[in-house]
């Protein structure tokens, strides 16, 4: 028998070819595809206003719900362009509003005098009367019957929210019944969650606003879950053999040491020797190494990749971004090279010529002509690199790897040894379902001598008082950075609001209020219009300003002019946040600071006080309230990225962590979407479905007696695109 849930969309009554095919565009090709199609937002038509309270000042402009009795017969009239209009009056206590359709003619026999309806859209106030033009309507007869959310899905062109409500309206209860859930019934009830059919009846057709937080939680809870399963069935991996053995002399070593211009800490060395034990094994090493900005991770990569080569080996060294491989190349080569040691940097902007250089001095046979060592972005091991002789591959900043493409590195370079390194501060739950399978170098020390950023969060009142510091700093031969939300003010209009949405990512949890329009957030700074008016203001000063929508080439330029000094102000959107070292920079402002999370303005700060002049680091509110000056004061008295990260899992949820661009990009990492998961409001929800899933894969390690569960993990990671590839 043909399971209704896998039945083609196209043998549904009302889909023909031609929705079928505008369904495929949707990637929905069967019943349970639609199922799956979840709302992107609601109409909030359960908030009822008089047509006079339509043109409060914080609605006026916005799609409302108003409930209104008609009491004309439309009337019809032929317009120009072969336009029809069908108008009739409806009022409420407060007014009359003309109701327009438009093409509509059939809508004649629709609105008897005396029927009630609730309309939904913009209410225009026309001389002494009220207008709507083409609202939606639902008859109010039987007020109980209408809900106050009403689904607005993922569109495309010629298939209207219409038509797929009423497609789903027409599936959901007999595919519902046939879904089996693959949440083990013993964690779902330990949880106290809804069972999976139920959530997607509310979320498709929610009653209220606590059902569908209910469902929500049950789908967010889901996401966790079986991002913690997948990680640990097929991200992770052990130690496998095959890997070569380097091991150098402590004599040998010394030669490193005694190149560096400073003594490594305790803590740096510890690193290190975990790092030699793991390396004199033909066992991989598969180790992270984690510890906060400016800890100096750096050299301890160095001192593995000098572990390598002198072993004979070769070594590639990979960052996020072309500015940051720019950055370590710049480091790393001369120190080398005092050594006797050859490296070479390969990104996108290097030559053609040089590349092929490169690639043939990397997989040369003979040792004398071969590099030792290669610095690049994770595009250097696609690239058709070979290594004559690999030893091993280190990633920077980590988070921006995939899991998956872990294990491919390794075996990839002939079982290298595999080194990652990261700075982003991730709460212990997470870190866990990350970092499960690695073996762990922590540096928790930092180098002496190391000044601590002083942070203030000030607000609008401050303008004229910062410009004047920066001022002051440039002057005194230091450097500025300003961070802004966003790139271009364009990006900040709301068109959600003035639609009368809910995004489905909101929370639900306090009810109607969480009606967006109750508290719309400041308006961004926007790094464009910034940096142009600072350098109006400030005349004085060489301004510039990078983001991330700049292309590669361009951001290097200008970064490295930074770096050099041409520069004094560098105004960004958060590009820099990423390990970007430039130690004469000794003032943070960031603009919008409500809108970030904690641990991203951690990442934020720690790019000052790298060098000798006395840092700071200015926060600049532009609203939010006292709950996020409170939050923001956590940034003035804590200064440890731990502390911060678990404070920020409490206070905001894993939003911050999970959001693409937050430094914590855990998203890439199979490019598993945790689509409510990261909207989710706290941090308990998440703890309680890894935990789940540890004691899960304890009982069941590779999911073999949970084969629904397996499938539902392998369906969310196998979209997951190897960027390696
Ligand atoms: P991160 O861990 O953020 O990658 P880096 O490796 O970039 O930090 O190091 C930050 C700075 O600290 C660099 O300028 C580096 O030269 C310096 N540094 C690293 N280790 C020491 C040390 N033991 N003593 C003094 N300075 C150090
Ligand atoms: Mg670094």
């Amino acid at each position: 028998m043909e399971n209704f849930l896998s039945k083609p969309v196209i043998r549904l009554p009302g889909v023909g070819e031609k929705r079928a095919a505008l369904y495929e565009r949707l990637g929905i090709r069967c019943v349970r595809d639609l199922l799956f199609h979840l709302p992107r937002a609601y109409e909030n038509r359960g908030d009822i206003v008089s047509l006079a309270g339509t043109q409060e000042p914080e609605r006026r402009g916005t799609r409302q719900a108003v409930i209104l009795t008609v009491s004309t017969e439309p009337q019809r009239a032929r317009l120009k362009n072969r336009m029809t209009l069908l108008k009739f009056r409806a009022f409420d206590d407060s007014g009359v509003c003309d109701i327009c359709f438009f093409n509509q003619d059939y809508l004649y026999n629709s609105f008897p005098i005396g029927s009630t309806f609730r309309f939904f859209g913009k209410v225009e106030r026309l001389g002494g009367g009220y207008t709507m033009t083409g609202p939606s309507y639902e008859s109010w007869a039987d007020e109980s019957a209408l809900p106050p959310l009403y689904p607005v899905y993922p569109l495309t062109e010629g298939l209207s929210n219409k038509v797929i409500t009423a497609h789903i309206d027409q599936i959901l209860n007999h595919a519902t019944a046939l879904l089996e859930d693959p949440l083990p019934e013993d964690i779902r009830q330990r949880q106290g969650l809804c069972t999976l059919a139920h959530a997607l009846r509310m979320v498709h057709q929610p009653p209220d606003f606590a059902s569908l937080h209910t469902a929500k939680m049950r789908l967010a809870f889901d996401e966790f879950f079986r991002f913690a399963l997948g990680m640990g069935t097929l991200g992770h991996t052990a130690r496998v053999a095959g890997a070569p053995v380097c091991r150098v002399s402590d004599p040998v070593m010394g030669e490193f040491l005694s190149a560096l211009p400073y003594a490594l800490t305790g803590a740096q060395a510890r690193a290190v020797s975990d790092i030699r034990a793991d390396m004199a094994s033909p066992m991989a090493m598969n180790r992270i190494l984690v510890g906060d900005v400016g800890c100096g991770k750096t050299v301890c990569a160095a001192a593995a990749m000098f572990v390598a080569i002198r072993s004979g080996r070769q070594a590639a060294l990979m960052a996020p971004t072309g500015i940051l491989a720019a950055q370590h190349a710049a480091d790393l080569i001369p120190l080398f090279e005092g050594l006797g040691i050859r490296g070479a940097l390969l990104v996108g902007s290097t030559p053609a010529a040089q590349k092929r250089k490169i690639y043939a001095a990397l997989a040369s046979e003979d040792p004398t002509r071969r590099l030792d060592f290669v610095i690049g972005t994770q595009a250097l091991l696609s690239e058709g690199v070979s290594f004559a002789a690999p030893g091993l591959v280190i990633a920077d900043e980590q988070h921006r790897f995939g899991v998956n493409q872990r294990a491919t590195l390794s075996e990839k370079n002939g079982h290298a040894h595999l080194l990652v390194m990261s700075a982003t501060p991730i709460p212990r739950s997470l870190a866990l379902v990350m970092y499960g399978d690695l073996d762990v170098s922590r540096i928790n020390e930092m180098p002496p001598g190391r000044q601590r950023v002083d942070t203030y969060v000030v607000d609008e009142s401050y303008r004229a008082r910062l410009d004047a510091f920066i001022r002051k700093n440039v002057a005194a031969g230091g450097q500025v950075y300003v961070v802004c939300p966003a790139v271009e003010q364009a990006e900040e209009g709301d068109t959600d609001r003035e639609e009368g949405l809910i995004p489905l990512e909101a929370d639900f949890s306090a009810g109607p209020t969480a009606r967006p329009a109750a508290e719309p957030l400041p308006p961004m700074k926007a790094a464009v219009q910034y940096a142009q008016e600072l350098s109006e203001r400030l005349p004085e000063l060489s301004v510039a300003f990078v983001h991330g929508k700049l292309k590669g080439v361009e951001k290097d330029r200008i970064m490295q002019s930074f770096a050099a000094g041409d520069i004094q102000v560098l105004v960004s959107t958060t590009v820099i946040e990423v390990g970007v070292n430039v130690p004469n920079a000794c003032l943070m402002i960031v603009e919008n600071a409500e809108r970030f999370g904690l641990s991203q303005l951690h990442q934020l700060r720690g790019r000052v006080g790298r060098g000798s002049r006395k840092s700071y680091c200015i926060l600049v509110r532009a609203g939010g309230g006292e709950t996020a000056r409170a939050r923001l004061e956590v940034m003035r008295t804590t200064y440890d990225g731990y502390q911060i990260a678990e404070q920020d899992l409490t206070q905001r949820g894993p939003g911050d962590f999970l959001a693409p661009g937050s430094g914590g990009d855990i998203r890439q990492s199979g490019s598993f979407r945790l689509r409510l998961a990261e909207g989710w409001p706290d941090g308990a929800l998440m703890d309680q479905a890894f935990t789940e899933a540890r004691s899960l894969l304890d009982r069941d390690p590779t999911l073999a007696d949970h084969p629904l569960l397996l499938h539902a993990v392998q369906a969310d990671f196998s979209s997951a695109g190897d960027i390696l590839n």
